[in-house]
């Protein structure tokens, strides 16, 4: 089935649904209302798990995890390797149901599904090199080394603007380092959840010798998530969402001495040198600043350009965002989906205001389509144009909002690109090597992400993902993320028929 008029998004999401097999009622009355971006149409109401329920979901992970972490990683690889295949034969019904319910065009729903593969991929492969070092002892007859073990119970919080990917990026992660997973999605996004559950049942339904409840899915608001974060048997709490969130879980998990992996708000800056590609930097900027609405953490939301060029820069910026096409994110052709709901439309609209008053000149920003979608909101993307860095600009607004700001010196550049609390992605735009590894640099963007003549978003799963200072500190995905999901031990190993004391020091009985 695909996708013909508004009043078909409860019925396609409904039959997606069905043909992956959700099984959880969707019409619960009185429960939490599940909205699509696309018209505002109501597409289910759930049931929100109650506190006990959690902590039982939560005794249930426990208890997988103590059987899961005796499996050997190759073979605990093999149901990652399952799963990869299952979200593979489904990559068409789950990109849609990402377009249904978080409002993402069909070419990034399917994007974010990709996703989910690659870091499956990537999981097989990284389940035979959970590697530890070995190390030379100062002792005769001693050998050391480290290993890595399985963690324990990891609660995963997600945010809705990548309602599958993220779950993706820790689950396969956990799986293949003997954890065990419980999830707890944005509540504007479940019914994505619940589908990325019934896949993973299919997985381990073919596994077969796997424990029960390796993955198991919360519904719920706040609360659901508040009692993974406070509950001592969860050893680790990756929550992906607003700086806001980040700071009442990390302090909370920290007071029981837990692990904590934040991934929050970004406030992502492209810099564009007389030495750039024009060409190649409106393409980039286009993409990484009003791709999923503005809705991406990684998405541009200042763009600081040299003077000289800034104004024919920004003036072809304009004429781009003049011609493109805004409408529902399923029909071809589209490149602009709607905002997720009304209060996001709101805190655009409230942003817009406060830099029009310190000075901005704004360019576009108005809701659009109004008549065709009235319960949806669709914007026109915004330029606005600021004579310096203010407060307003110096916060995350999830929203197609890219504020210009210019420069002269290429120091000046960095410091204002650096100047904002959040951390997570940079770009510059320069064919100037010096210039292009001055921004590389340790005294560079102080990102966790800084490109190259490519945008602040669209990463891929192969390299570590995060950033610092506000955006939280942590690093999920490629790399070696993965130790944030095993517990390191150092193991001195004696061979020899004496028992020398380190560091020389003398025993003697
Ligand atoms: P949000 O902070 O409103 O919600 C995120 C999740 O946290 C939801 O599941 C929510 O129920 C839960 N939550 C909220 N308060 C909580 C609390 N006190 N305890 C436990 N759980 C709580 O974020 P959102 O609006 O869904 O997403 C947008 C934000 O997420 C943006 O700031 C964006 O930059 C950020 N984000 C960051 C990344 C990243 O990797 N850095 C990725 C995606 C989104």
């Amino acid at each position: 089935m695909t996708y013909t008029a508004t009043a078909h998004t409860s019925e396609l999401a409904h039959s997606i649904l069905a043909r992956l097999g959700v099984t959880t009622a969707l019409d619960f009355q009185q429960g939490m209302s599940v909205r699509s971006p696309i018209d505002g149409s109501q597409l289910a109401q759930l049931r929100p798990h109650g506190s006990e329920e959690v902590k039982e979901a939560i005794a249930r992970a426990h208890q997988a995890w103590q059987t899961w972490r005796t499996v050997p990683a190759p073979v605990r690889g093999e149901l990652v390797r399952l799963l990869g295949q299952e979200l593979r034969a489904e990559k068409h019904a789950l990109g849609q149901l990402i377009s249904l319910e978080a409002g993402k065009i069909t070419s990034e729903g399917l994007g974010e599904v990709q996703e989910m593969i690659d870091i499956c991929d990537f999981a097989v492969g990284l389940s035979r090199q959970l590697y530890g070092l070995t190390i030379a002892s100062e002792r005769p007859g001693h050998r050391m080394m480290e290993t890595w073990h399985p963690l324990g119970v990891v609660g995963v919080i997600t945010a809705f603007n990548f309602p599958m990917a993220v779950w993706a990026w820790n689950t396969a992660l956990a799986l293949v380092c003997g954890d065990a997973v419980v999830w707890k999605p944005s509540e504007k996004t479940p019914l994505s959840a619940l589908a990325c559950q019934a896949v993973f049942e299919r997985a381990m339904a073919r596994f077969q010798d796997g424990p029960a409840h390796l993955s198991q899915v919360l519904i719920g608001g706040r609360e659901p998530g508040e009692i993974l974060v406070d509950d001592a048997r969860v050893a680790l709490v990756s929550a992906t969402g607003s700086t806001r969130m980040g700071r009442e879980v990390g302090p909370r998990v920290a007071r029981r001495f837990g692990r904590v992996l934040l991934e929050l708000g970004g406030n992502n800056a492209v810099i564009v040198t007389p030495n750039a590609d024009l060409d190649l930097a409106v393409r980039g900027i286009v993409f990484a600043a009003v791709g999923t609405a503005g809705q991406r953490c990684t998405s541009t939301r200042r763009l600081i350009v040299h003077r000289s060029i800034s104004d024919q820069l920004v003036e072809r910026l304009k004429q781009v965002y003049g011609r493109l096409r805004i409408g529902n994110p399923l029909q071809e052709g589209t490149l602009l989906g709607p905002l997720v709901d009304q209060a996001a439309f709101e805190a655009m609209q409230a942003a817009l205001e406060a830099a029009r008053a310190q000075g901005g000149r704004v360019t576009g920003g108005e809701r659009v389509l109004q008549d065709e979608f009235p319960s949806a909101y669709y914007v026109r993307p915004a330029i606005v144009e600021m004579d310096r860095q203010t407060d307003t600009v110096r916060q995350e607004t999830f929203a197609p909002i890219l504020y210009v700001l210019r420069y002269e010196e290429l120091s000046e550049a960095l410091a204002l690109q650096n100047d904002v609390p959040q951390g997570l992605s940079s770009a510059i735009f320069s064919n100037d090597l010096r210039e292009t590894e001055a921004f590389l640099s340790a005294s560079g963007s102080d990102c966790g992400i800084a490109n190259v003549n490519i945008g602040t978003s669209g990463a891929e799963i192969g390299g570590a993902f995060g950033g610092d200072k506000e955006t939280g500190g942590g690093r999920e995905s490629g790399s070696d993320a993965w130790r944030a999901y095993m517990r390191r031990a150092t193991n001195t190993i004696n061979y020899s028929r004496e028992l020398p004391l380190a560091q020389g020091v003398k025993f003697d009985l």
